[in-house]
């Protein structure tokens, strides 16, 4: 089985170190192919403008000038062109990627691409909130996904469908069980936009992110988190809400009547 590694946080980030032990422990054959620079908040963007530019660093390590999408086209395309891999893992991310994060999230975005590439794709993300400053904020993730990634190995795989991880703020013996979850939704007024001033004078901006609000039923994948469980959700590329689909073709079926009249 053949592993390709990558992240958002970038190729010297600590938890793709993390992440690169976790796939020796599956396999001989991992290469690490990871964007350059920090690109968490990157969504599955798509460098256009610009060329991407890809340096090795050691052998089967690679650095892509670009964004975790652009990542993983360049390995699949271009430095594992002839070694296709078997599995695509993505993280260790520094932080949760839960509920709708997930379409902010280069952790999440890299293993959709890896999923479009027909390849088999699992997204990991260590939740930090009291691990954070901690000597090893990784230490639930190390420990839990090499077995946590094996049992995913031997579940049935629907292609198109990629697989999120979460691992709870706590160390690798207080995690109380893996649940398999759906996506939550946070219930906002989350955003907290700080504003500062440099030196000039001239105000500039901190996104940041306040309590949430709790509503029953939107806790799902959040919840197991805070429930000091390894949280496990599917997640597909298809957004199309199908229950909205009868009645939008209801309330547009005149419209072609009405500009063959007017
Ligand atoms: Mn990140």
């Amino acid at each position: 089985m053949r592993i390709l590694v990558t992240n958002d946080d970038g190729v010297h980030a600590p938890g793709i170190e993390v992440l690169e032990a976790i796939a020796r422990e599956l396999s001989d054959d991992v290469w690490t192919v990871a964007p350059a620079e920090e690109q968490s908040g990157a969504g599955h963007s798509l460098t256009l403008a610009e060329p991407v530019r890809v340096r090795q660093l050691a052998a089967r390590r690679y650095a892509v000038r670009g964004t975790p999408t652009d990542a993983v086209m360049m390995a699949v395309g271009v430095v594992m062109k002839d070694h296709r891999p078997d599995l695509v893992l993505s993280g260790v991310n520094r932080g949760a990627n839960l509920a709708e994060d997930v379409t902010y999230s280069g952790t999440v975005s890299a293993a959709m691409e890896g999923t479009l590439a027909g390849v088999r794709s699992i997204a990991l993300s260590q939740t930090l909130g009291a691990l954070e400053g901690e000597a090893e904020p990784f230490e639930c993730a190390r420990v839990w996904a090499p077995r946590l990634i094996r049992a995913l190995l031997d579940a049935p795989w629907t292609p198109g469908v990629l697989v999120n991880v979460n691992f709870p703020p706590v160390a690798s013996d207080a995690v109380k069980g893996v649940r398999v979850t759906e996506q939550g939704f946070h219930d906002y007024g989350r955003l907290v936009i700080d504003q500062r001033r440099d030196p000039r004078g001239n105000p500039y901006f901190w996104f940041g992110l306040g309590p949430d609000a709790k509503v029953p039923g939107h806790e799902t994948d959040l919840k197991a988190i805070r429930e000091s469980h390894i949280s496990v959700t599917p997640l597909h590329l298809d957004l199309t809400h199908y229950p909205t689909i009868p009645a939008l073709r209801g309330a547009l079926a005149g419209l072609a009547d009405t500009a063959a009249s007017g």
